[in-house]
């Protein structure tokens, strides 16, 4: 990736975006649109269909059929492996494409968007491409005169509706093991970001993949997504975004067939410093990054510093010095740090929040208002305590809170007062200590001298009202397959 290379895109004309319903390009049926914001700059870059029911019907239909008819389930599981892994491959030939479209629709970064979202999708196919012949049933250890099989069958029909801070990483943890199980797929990007998910799913049938397995529609939540969180006929509904969100589709899904619903929600997640951690500027430089990267809009944001009292003011200074130089703005510059809010709107809450906070170390103001673009500069509050809203409610913006513990049982404490539970970060050299808060800290991911950073072999999921499902590794397939068990009397 070369910084030319990314400016001879970052103003290229974007071909009219197309929902694709059973391997067709199409727009919606009314005709409807609606206009894609730049974040960078605050201008109209592209329109996208505003898919309405009918439309939703249509995709889930198209998905429907292709299942039916055995088009890709029935398969056989290496040929299936070859459709997907040459998926991935058209994704690598086109990632500077795909990210630099990405960014110019969500404001994440480049230098993390590269990574995070083609790269991190490339992964995530091949991974669980590769998992298809190597996933499969069990013969149970009955008697001698039966015959147990516990066999695995694809659900059927997945719905896949995500966020917009990271659309083609989190659409592929949902695609790439429900296209792997056997299942068809209709997907609603964000109406915020939908540009990558699209020519992700264009990419898919250009690999082979037969016309109706994979759709994509785009539209408002409110109405394209909630018309696939009330279809009849969807069985499986795998979902990343916020708790209010969230709970909605738990209803609409009691409400019309009962389907599975898979939740993927927002965190508040602890980053907690221990006196005894030996590199407090280790220490410092990933507290900065693990809130500050994509403006702290990332679902494991460390956004609670919870830091031992007798080194609070040592490490507040060594955070806000780092935090002050961050380098925030052009997010299609390879040397930004800290990208775009994702919209107007989103800023203008974060900034909401930010008002009346008692102590800013640093930050805490709208900057480069001039482009037109919707930058935060990063915000540190200190002086936090367990009852203040910012303490408990997920901003999902650059804003770091403070809050100082006297020993081990109030950092824990500390770490577990809030309803989520999606990671969180202890820094400590003592190996006693660093094993008590990994069992004692209630969330899906907890990182111990580090903080970010995974990969494909190991899930993300939450506890608490973080979510119920996991994403990645082998177990995001347990969600996209029935369990059949067969006894045969010999
Ligand atoms: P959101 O809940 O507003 O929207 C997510 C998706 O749901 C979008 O596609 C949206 O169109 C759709 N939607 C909205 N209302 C709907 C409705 N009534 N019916 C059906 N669909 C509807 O979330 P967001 O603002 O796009 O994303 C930010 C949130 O996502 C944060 O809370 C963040 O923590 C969370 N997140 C979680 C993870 C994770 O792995 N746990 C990862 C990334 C983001």
């Amino acid at each position: 990736m070369h910084q030319s290379q990314i400016d001879q895109l970052r103003d290229a004309p974007i071909e009219t975006p197309m929902m694709i319903i059973g391997g067709q390009p199409v727009l919606a049926i009314s005709g409807k649109t609606l206009p894609v914001i730049s974040p960078i700059d605050g201008q109209e870059i592209a329109q996208i269909p505003d898919a309405g029911t009918g439309d939703v019907d249509l995709a889930v239909a198209a998905a429907r059929r292709s299942f039916e008819g055995a088009i890709w389930a029935g398969l056989a599981p290496a040929a299936r492996k070859s459709v997907l892994l040459k998926w991935a491959d058209l994704i690598e030939a086109n990632a500077l494409e795909l990210a630099v479209l990405g960014v110019r629709d969500n404001g994440t970064e480049i230098s993390m968007a590269y990574k995070a979202e083609p790269f991190s999708a490339i992964g995530t196919i091949r991974y669980y491409a590769e998992a298809i012949d190597k996933v499969y049933g069990e013969v149970a250890p009955t008697g001698p005169d039966t015959l147990g099989m516990i066999l695995r069958e694809p659900v059927g029909v997945v719905a896949a509706i995500v966020p917009w801070n990271f659309p083609m990483m989190i659409a592929a943890w949902k695609i790439a093991p429900a296209l792997a199980s056997g299942n068809s797929v209709v997907v609603k990007p964000s109406e915020m970001a939908s540009l990558t998910v699209m020519r992700m799913v264009a990419l898919a049938l250009e690999a082979g993949l037969p016309d109706g397995v994979l759709n994509v529609v785009t539209g408002t939540g409110a109405v394209a997504g909630q018309a696939l969180a009330r279809s009849m006929d969807v069985d499986a509904l795998a979902f990343t975004g916020s708790g209010g969100v969230g709970r909605q589709l738990m209803e609409y899904a009691a409400q019309s067939n009962l389907k599975r619903v898979f939740l993927e929600l927002g965190g508040k997640s602890p980053h907690i410093v221990f006196d005894d951690c030996a590199d407090l500027d280790k220490a410092a430089t990933a507290v900065v990054n693990g809130i500050f990267r994509n403006a702290g809009q990332v679902c494991i944001a460390g956004s609670r510093l919870i830091v031992q009292r007798s080194i609070h003011d040592v490490f507040v200074k060594k955070i806000t010095k780092l935090a002050a130089k961050m380098r925030v703005g052009d997010p299609l510059n390879m040397t930004t740090q800290v990208g775009a809010l994702n919209s107007e709107l989103h800023m203008q809450r974060v900034l909401d929040v930010i008002t009346g906070a008692h102590s800013i170390e640093t930050g805490g103001e709208r900057i480069h208002a001039d482009t037109g673009g919707f930058y935060i500069a990063p915000t540190i509050i200190s002086g936090v305590t367990e009852d203040d809203l910012l303490f408990k409610e997920e901003i999902f913006g650059p804003i770091l809170t403070v809050t100082a513990f006297d020993d081990e049982a109030d950092a824990i404490r500390l770490a577990n007062n809030t309803e989520l539970g999606l990671a969180a970060g202890v820094w400590t050299d003592n190996l006693s200590r660093a094993h008590r808060m990994v069992a004692a800290v209630r969330a899906g991911v907890v990182h111990v001298n580090t903080f970010g950073g995974a990969d494909n072999t190991v899930p993300l999921g939450g506890y608490k009202q973080s979510g119920n499902g996991q994403d990645k590794s082998l177990l995001a397939i347990d969600k996209f397959t029935n369990r059949k068990t067969v006894w045969i009397k010999l």
